[in-house]
Protein backbone atom coordinates (compact mmCIF):
# COMPACT_ATOMS: atom_id res chain seq x y z
CA UNK A 1 0.00 0.00 0.00
CA UNK A 2 1.43 3.61 -0.78
CA UNK A 3 1.04 6.77 1.21
CA UNK A 4 -0.17 8.18 -1.56
CA UNK A 5 -2.82 5.93 -2.55
CA UNK A 6 -5.72 7.86 -4.37
CA UNK A 7 -3.97 11.28 -3.84
CA UNK A 8 -3.96 13.33 -6.66
CA UNK A 9 -1.10 15.83 -6.40
CA UNK A 10 0.33 18.60 -8.59
CA UNK A 11 4.25 19.61 -8.31
CA UNK A 12 5.49 22.84 -9.73
CA UNK A 13 8.95 22.81 -11.07
CA UNK A 14 9.22 19.34 -11.57
CA UNK A 15 11.55 19.12 -14.14
CA UNK A 16 14.74 20.06 -11.55
CA UNK A 17 16.82 18.57 -9.44
CA UNK A 18 14.43 18.88 -5.92
CA UNK A 19 10.82 19.08 -7.73
CA UNK A 20 12.04 15.67 -9.54
CA UNK A 21 12.88 13.82 -6.95
CA UNK A 22 9.17 14.89 -4.80
CA UNK A 23 7.93 13.46 -8.25
CA UNK A 24 9.43 10.17 -8.12
CA UNK A 25 8.78 9.80 -4.48
CA UNK A 26 5.19 10.53 -4.97
CA UNK A 27 4.79 7.74 -7.66
CA UNK A 28 6.66 5.52 -5.74
CA UNK A 29 3.99 5.77 -2.98
CA UNK A 30 0.75 5.64 -5.28
CA UNK A 31 0.18 9.22 -6.42
CA UNK A 32 -1.74 10.25 -9.39
CA UNK A 33 0.38 12.60 -10.45
CA UNK A 34 0.97 15.82 -12.93
CA UNK A 35 4.20 17.84 -12.63
CA UNK A 36 4.47 21.07 -14.20
CA UNK A 37 7.75 23.35 -15.85
CA UNK A 38 8.93 25.84 -17.80
CA UNK A 39 11.21 23.25 -18.97
CA UNK A 40 8.95 21.52 -21.79
CA UNK A 41 11.97 18.84 -22.84
CA UNK A 42 12.96 17.80 -19.45
CA UNK A 43 9.17 17.67 -18.09
CA UNK A 44 7.68 15.56 -20.90
CA UNK A 45 10.48 12.95 -20.65
CA UNK A 46 10.28 12.98 -16.48
CA UNK A 47 6.73 12.35 -17.39
CA UNK A 48 7.07 9.56 -19.76
CA UNK A 49 9.61 7.58 -17.66
CA UNK A 50 7.23 8.41 -14.42
CA UNK A 51 4.18 7.27 -16.50
CA UNK A 52 2.39 10.80 -14.78
CA UNK A 53 1.12 13.90 -16.59
CA UNK A 54 3.15 16.91 -17.65
CA UNK A 55 1.78 20.26 -18.13
CA UNK A 56 3.61 23.69 -19.48
CA UNK A 57 3.67 26.52 -16.69
CA UNK A 58 5.31 29.47 -15.72
CA UNK A 59 3.84 29.80 -12.03
CA UNK A 60 3.79 33.63 -12.54
CA UNK A 61 1.04 33.58 -14.59
CA UNK A 62 -2.51 34.14 -12.78
CA UNK A 63 -4.52 32.73 -15.40
CA UNK A 64 -2.12 29.85 -16.16
CA UNK A 65 -3.24 28.37 -12.41
CA UNK A 66 -6.73 28.28 -13.26
CA UNK A 67 -6.18 26.73 -16.58
CA UNK A 68 -3.65 24.16 -14.46
CA UNK A 69 -5.80 23.36 -11.85
CA UNK A 70 -9.13 22.82 -13.88
CA UNK A 71 -6.66 20.57 -16.01
CA UNK A 72 -5.78 18.59 -12.93
CA UNK A 73 -9.32 18.11 -11.96
CA UNK A 74 -10.63 16.87 -15.78
CA UNK A 75 -8.04 14.37 -15.77
CA UNK A 76 -8.34 13.04 -11.70
CA UNK A 77 -11.30 14.90 -10.61
CA UNK A 78 -9.80 16.13 -7.83
CA UNK A 79 -6.91 17.99 -6.19
CA UNK A 80 -5.53 17.20 -2.73
CA UNK A 81 -1.83 17.93 -2.81
CA UNK A 82 0.13 21.13 -4.54
CA UNK A 83 4.03 20.99 -4.21
CA UNK A 84 5.12 25.08 -4.67
CA UNK A 85 8.37 23.73 -5.58
CA UNK A 86 9.54 26.06 -8.48
CA UNK A 87 11.88 28.44 -7.71
CA UNK A 88 14.60 30.65 -9.26
CA UNK A 89 17.89 32.10 -7.40
CA UNK A 90 18.05 35.46 -9.39
CA UNK A 91 21.98 37.06 -10.15
CA UNK A 92 23.76 36.00 -6.96
CA UNK A 93 27.22 37.60 -7.87
CA UNK A 94 25.17 40.94 -7.97
CA UNK A 95 22.82 39.41 -4.47
CA UNK A 96 23.73 41.75 -2.25
CA UNK A 97 21.59 44.61 -0.61
CA UNK A 98 23.66 47.16 -2.47
CA UNK A 99 24.06 45.88 -5.73
CA UNK A 100 20.87 43.80 -6.50
CA UNK A 101 18.82 45.17 -9.35
CA UNK A 102 15.14 46.32 -8.84
CA UNK A 103 14.60 44.03 -12.41
CA UNK A 104 16.16 40.95 -10.46
CA UNK A 105 14.76 41.68 -7.31
CA UNK A 106 10.94 41.75 -9.15
CA UNK A 107 11.72 38.68 -11.03
CA UNK A 108 12.85 36.37 -8.25
CA UNK A 109 9.89 37.90 -5.69
CA UNK A 110 7.29 36.92 -9.21
CA UNK A 111 8.80 33.28 -9.13
CA UNK A 112 9.65 32.61 -5.94
CA UNK A 113 6.67 34.49 -4.16
CA UNK A 114 3.80 35.80 -6.07
CA UNK A 115 4.14 32.13 -7.65
CA UNK A 116 3.66 30.14 -4.29
CA UNK A 117 0.46 32.81 -3.72
CA UNK A 118 -0.95 32.17 -6.55
CA UNK A 119 -0.81 28.86 -6.40
CA UNK A 120 -2.01 28.52 -2.73
CA UNK A 121 -5.00 30.77 -3.43
CA UNK A 122 -6.25 28.76 -7.26
CA UNK A 123 -5.73 25.22 -5.04
CA UNK A 124 -7.65 26.40 -1.81
CA UNK A 125 -11.21 25.70 -3.69
CA UNK A 126 -10.38 22.72 -4.85
CA UNK A 127 -9.38 21.20 -2.50
CA UNK A 128 -12.10 22.12 -0.61
CA UNK A 129 -14.69 20.38 -2.87
CA UNK A 130 -11.58 17.40 -2.76
CA UNK A 131 -12.53 17.61 1.39
CA UNK A 132 -9.56 18.54 2.32
CA UNK A 133 -5.56 19.06 1.37
CA UNK A 134 -1.93 20.09 2.12
CA UNK A 135 0.15 22.09 0.54
CA UNK A 136 3.65 21.92 1.13
CA UNK A 137 5.65 25.32 -0.16
CA UNK A 138 9.52 25.26 -1.07
CA UNK A 139 11.24 27.80 1.18
CA UNK A 140 14.52 27.61 2.38
CA UNK A 141 16.98 28.26 5.18
CA UNK A 142 17.54 31.44 3.96
CA UNK A 143 14.48 32.56 4.76
CA UNK A 144 15.69 32.49 8.42
CA UNK A 145 19.09 33.11 8.19
CA UNK A 146 20.63 36.08 6.27
CA UNK A 147 23.21 35.63 3.56
CA UNK A 148 24.96 39.23 2.47
CA UNK A 149 24.16 37.78 -1.48
CA UNK A 150 20.66 36.44 -1.22
CA UNK A 151 18.54 39.98 -1.21
CA UNK A 152 16.19 38.96 -3.09
CA UNK A 153 16.27 35.09 -2.43
CA UNK A 154 16.37 35.66 1.19
CA UNK A 155 13.60 37.93 1.08
CA UNK A 156 11.20 35.91 -1.23
CA UNK A 157 11.53 32.66 0.54
CA UNK A 158 10.76 34.83 4.49
CA UNK A 159 7.73 35.45 2.36
CA UNK A 160 6.96 31.99 1.48
CA UNK A 161 7.12 31.38 5.57
CA UNK A 162 4.83 33.83 6.22
CA UNK A 163 2.33 33.18 3.64
CA UNK A 164 2.26 29.73 4.74
CA UNK A 165 1.42 30.34 8.18
CA UNK A 166 -1.71 32.72 6.75
CA UNK A 167 -2.90 30.23 4.42
CA UNK A 168 -2.65 27.75 7.31
CA UNK A 169 -4.47 29.87 9.23
CA UNK A 170 -6.87 30.53 6.73
CA UNK A 171 -7.43 26.31 5.95
CA UNK A 172 -8.06 25.53 9.90
CA UNK A 173 -10.09 28.40 10.85
CA UNK A 174 -12.70 27.23 8.18
CA UNK A 175 -12.49 23.60 8.97
CA UNK A 176 -12.15 22.47 5.64
CA UNK A 177 -9.03 20.25 6.55
CA UNK A 178 -6.64 21.70 4.44
CA UNK A 179 -3.16 22.45 5.71
CA UNK A 180 -0.06 24.47 4.65
CA UNK A 181 3.46 23.69 5.94
CA UNK A 182 6.84 24.79 4.26
CA UNK A 183 10.47 22.89 3.54
CA UNK A 184 13.30 24.72 4.15
CA UNK A 185 16.29 23.01 2.21
CA UNK A 186 19.78 23.36 3.27
CA UNK A 187 22.46 22.74 0.86
CA UNK A 188 21.19 20.00 -1.89
CA UNK A 189 23.06 18.83 -5.04
CA UNK A 190 21.53 20.41 -7.28
CA UNK A 191 21.54 23.04 -10.41
CA UNK A 192 20.70 25.51 -8.42
CA UNK A 193 23.33 24.88 -5.64
CA UNK A 194 26.10 24.44 -8.20
CA UNK A 195 24.94 27.56 -10.44
CA UNK A 196 25.52 30.02 -6.45
CA UNK A 197 28.95 27.71 -5.91
CA UNK A 198 29.86 29.00 -9.35
CA UNK A 199 28.86 32.47 -8.86
CA UNK A 200 30.84 32.82 -5.60
CA UNK A 201 33.53 31.17 -6.92
CA UNK A 202 33.95 33.51 -9.74
CA UNK A 203 33.49 36.73 -6.97
CA UNK A 204 36.02 35.36 -4.66
CA UNK A 205 38.78 34.35 -7.35
CA UNK A 206 38.54 30.34 -6.56
CA UNK A 207 37.32 27.26 -8.09
CA UNK A 208 33.65 26.24 -7.65
CA UNK A 209 34.96 22.43 -5.76
CA UNK A 210 36.66 25.19 -3.40
CA UNK A 211 33.02 27.07 -3.21
CA UNK A 212 31.48 24.12 -2.44
CA UNK A 213 33.96 22.51 0.16
CA UNK A 214 33.92 26.04 2.03
CA UNK A 215 29.72 25.75 2.11
CA UNK A 216 29.97 21.99 3.39
CA UNK A 217 32.15 23.74 6.16
CA UNK A 218 29.66 25.07 7.35
CA UNK A 219 27.25 22.14 7.71
CA UNK A 220 27.21 20.63 10.72
CA UNK A 221 26.48 16.92 9.78
CA UNK A 222 29.75 17.88 6.54
CA UNK A 223 27.89 17.04 3.38
CA UNK A 224 25.63 18.31 1.01
CA UNK A 225 21.74 17.23 1.04
CA UNK A 226 20.50 15.33 -1.84
CA UNK A 227 17.14 16.06 -3.31
CA UNK A 228 15.80 12.69 -2.01
CA UNK A 229 16.21 14.07 1.47
CA UNK A 230 13.87 17.26 0.90
CA UNK A 231 11.23 14.79 -1.04
CA UNK A 232 10.95 12.78 2.02
CA UNK A 233 10.05 15.54 3.96
CA UNK A 234 8.02 16.58 1.36
CA UNK A 235 6.03 13.05 1.53
CA UNK A 236 5.55 13.15 5.10
CA UNK A 237 3.87 16.68 4.69
CA UNK A 238 1.49 15.77 1.51
CA UNK A 239 0.55 12.44 3.45
CA UNK A 240 -2.26 12.02 6.09
CA UNK A 241 0.52 11.07 8.14
CA UNK A 242 0.96 14.56 8.91
CA UNK A 243 -2.33 15.21 9.33
CA UNK A 244 -2.49 17.31 12.94
CA UNK A 245 0.34 19.07 10.95
CA UNK A 246 -0.26 22.56 9.74
CA UNK A 247 1.86 26.02 9.48
CA UNK A 248 4.88 24.68 10.48
CA UNK A 249 8.47 25.41 9.01
CA UNK A 250 10.84 21.83 8.42
CA UNK A 251 14.67 22.35 8.61
CA UNK A 252 16.52 19.53 5.72
CA UNK A 253 19.82 21.22 6.14
CA UNK A 254 22.24 19.14 8.04
CA UNK A 255 22.15 21.01 11.18
CA UNK A 256 22.51 24.11 10.00
CA UNK A 257 19.85 25.63 11.58
CA UNK A 258 22.17 25.15 15.09
CA UNK A 259 25.02 27.58 13.09
P1 LIG B 1 16.37 23.71 -9.91
O1 LIG B 1 16.83 24.96 -10.54
O2 LIG B 1 17.17 22.48 -10.09
O3 LIG B 1 14.85 23.42 -10.31
C1 LIG B 1 13.89 24.43 -10.30
C2 LIG B 1 12.86 24.12 -11.37
O4 LIG B 1 11.90 25.20 -11.37
C3 LIG B 1 13.46 24.04 -12.78
O5 LIG B 1 13.02 22.86 -13.43
C4 LIG B 1 12.90 25.29 -13.46
O6 LIG B 1 12.69 25.11 -14.86
C5 LIG B 1 11.60 25.51 -12.71
N1 LIG B 1 11.12 26.89 -12.82
C6 LIG B 1 11.85 28.03 -12.69
N2 LIG B 1 11.05 29.10 -12.88
C7 LIG B 1 9.81 28.63 -13.13
C8 LIG B 1 8.56 29.24 -13.41
N3 LIG B 1 8.42 30.58 -13.51
N4 LIG B 1 7.47 28.45 -13.60
C9 LIG B 1 7.59 27.09 -13.53
N5 LIG B 1 8.75 26.46 -13.28
C10 LIG B 1 9.85 27.22 -13.09
O7 LIG B 1 16.23 24.06 -8.35
P2 LIG B 1 16.15 23.12 -7.06
O8 LIG B 1 17.44 23.22 -6.37
O9 LIG B 1 15.61 21.80 -7.42
O10 LIG B 1 15.10 23.97 -6.21
C11 LIG B 1 13.74 23.58 -6.00
C12 LIG B 1 13.16 24.47 -4.91
O11 LIG B 1 13.90 24.28 -3.69
C13 LIG B 1 13.25 25.96 -5.23
O12 LIG B 1 12.10 26.63 -4.75
C14 LIG B 1 14.47 26.40 -4.45
O13 LIG B 1 14.44 27.77 -4.15
C15 LIG B 1 14.37 25.53 -3.21
N6 LIG B 1 15.64 25.37 -2.51
C16 LIG B 1 16.71 24.74 -3.09
C17 LIG B 1 17.90 24.60 -2.37
C18 LIG B 1 19.12 23.91 -2.91
O14 LIG B 1 20.16 23.87 -2.24
N7 LIG B 1 19.09 23.33 -4.08
C19 LIG B 1 18.01 25.14 -1.07
C20 LIG B 1 16.88 25.78 -0.52
C21 LIG B 1 15.72 25.88 -1.25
Amino acid sequence: MGRLDNKTALITGAAGGIGTAIAERFMREGAKLVITDLSDEKGQALAERLGCDYLHQDVTDEEGWNTTIAATQEKHGVLQILVNNAGIEGNISTGNPEEVSYEDWKKVHAVNLDGVFLGCRAAIPAMRRAGGGSIVNLSSIVALFASPNSAAYGSSKAGVRHLTMTVAAHGAQDGDGIRCNSVHPGLIRTRMLMDIHAAVAERRGISGEEATAASVGRVPMGELGEPEDVANMVLFLASDESRYVTGAGFHVDGGWNLN
